[in-house]
Order: C-alpha cells, then structure tokens, then sequence
C-alpha cells in the first residue's frame, strides 16, 4: 500500500498570519509560520481522498494540484473546515459526476443547512454549482472509499463530538480536546499520528501543546504531526527543536509517507 498525506493547511481558524496582527509569528519571513485553514488531502493506492474543504481550499489544491477527488471526508462542520466547498466544482466538472463525501450524523443538518444546494439533483452541467453524494456516517466501522479502507475515529472537539481518520497505519485526527474511552482501540498499532496542538496553554477545544505531547505519548506512533496551530504557539523555529523526539510540528505543504 502507497500511502501518503499531504498537509494543505496546517492553521487555526483564522490562519496565521492573523489578518492585522503584528507579532512575531505573524510578521514572520519563515514559510513555516505561514498557515493556511485545516485541510488534508490523501492519496492512497492511486486514489485521492481530501479530509475538510477549508476555506483557502481553492488555493491550496492550486499548490497540490490532485487531478481527481475519489471522495470527502468531513470532520465536522465549522467554518473553517466546510467553507471552501465550492472549490469542489472544477472536479464536479471534469469528472462528471457528483463528488462522494461522507459526513459525521451529528453534522449533516447543518451541511444541509449551509450547502443545501449543494445536495440538490443536477440541472445542466456539472461544476455550475458544487455537487455532492452524501453518505452520512451513523455506525463507527470502517466504509470504503473507491476501495480505500477508512475507519472513522469519534473524538471530543471540546465538548462537540466530531470525527477522525485512520488509513492504514496513519489517523488524522483534527481539532481533538479528549480522546473517548472507546476510541483508543481503534488507534492500536498506529505508526503516524496527525494531532492538534492549538498552542502552549490550555483551551476549551483544542488541545494544547502539553496536552497534545502526553497524548502523543499515549498513542505511542513512530511519528506524530502537529497541526491546527494558532499564532500563539510561537514561531516554528523555536517550538519545533524543544519537542520529544517522533514528534514535529506540520507546516503547509508537507507530504508524510506512512
Ligand atoms: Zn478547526
Ligand atoms: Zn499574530
Ligand atoms: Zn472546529
């Protein structure tokens, strides 16, 4: 199995740099401290599968540049991980077809809320609005995806039950406060963990930095990413070096084998 994860952003909800903010992180001239909204696209056994559609998702799948969408995965349904879904009309169009996307059951009325067109039929063409066949998931066992094995991972986004992702020995789980008692099972032999780490101190959704490296620890994968990561957690060139070893920071265009 080929499995790799690309990361397209690797930012808290407003990014970084925060629109106006002057600090060092935000004026940095360092690539890494330049954080686009949480998105992740996978590919896997030749097939692409995006995790989010962030609201830079136009400019980040101009950098990754996939040629088809085999399927999205939602997380959850904040803005910063739905509101570039409009971006998914190019694949509408030259794939011809709706684009399967699989979203948590707590999430989809609020998907049908907000992006309720774009669950409706199709009148004319493709990709004039963005079109989606919506698999809703109700049961915590593993679905396909154009073949792909994915295994979905209930966690706590503060008090907000959302989902995470395994493929294979990689989980990406975004925007995770606590890990539920009966999803440590389905993280048994991990070797690549992507976890959030918002930034040094404690938050009501997120976790932190600490938080995330006694997490880390528990899990016990060869290589653990953080990403989701706010201004606040100080310039990547200084955090990066004082974490445990098997462990780092993500930034915005990293490619990870697993
Ligand atoms: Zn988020
Ligand atoms: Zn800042
Ligand atoms: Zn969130």
């Amino acid at each position: 199995m080929s499995l790799t994860l690309e990361f397209l952003g690797t930012g808290t909800s407003g990014g970084v740099p925060i629109i106006g903010c002057t600090c060092a992180v935000c004026t940095s001239a360092d690539p890494h401290d330049s954080r686009l909204r949480s998105s992740a696209l996978i590919r896997i056994d030749g097939k692409t599968i995006l995790i989010d559609t962030s609201p830079d998702l136009r400019q980040q799948l101009l950098r990754a540049k996939p040629d088809r969408i085999d399927g999205v995965l939602y997380t959850h349904m904040h803005s910063d991980h739905t509101a570039g879904l409009d971006d998914l009309r190019p694949f509408n169009y030259r794939q011809e077809e709706r684009i399967p996307t699989w979203v948590p059951a707590n999430a989809i009325n609020d998907l049908r809320q907000r992006f309720g067109y774009a669950l409706e039929p199709i009148k004319g063409r493709y990709g004039v609005i963005p079109s989606l066949d919506v698999t809703v998931i109700d049961v915590v066992q593993p679905f396909e995806i154009a073949g792909v094995t994915v295994t979905p991972i209930p966690v706590m986004h503060g008090k907000l039950p959302i989902l995470g992702y395994r493929f294979g020995n990689l989980a990406y789980i975004t925007d995770i406060l606590t890990l539920p008692e009966e999803s440590w099972p389905l993280l048994d032999g991990v070797e690549v963990l992507v976890t959030t780490a918002l930034k040094l101190t404690e938050n009501p959704g997120h976790m932190c930095l600490p938080e995330a490296i006694a997490f880390a620890k528990e899990v016990g994968a060869r290589q653990t990413w953080f990403s989701h990561i706010g201004h606040e957690m100080g310039k990547y060139a200084d955090i990066n070096p004082t974490l445990p070893d098997g462990m780092e920071l993500a930034y915005d265009g990293l490619v990870i084998e697993a």
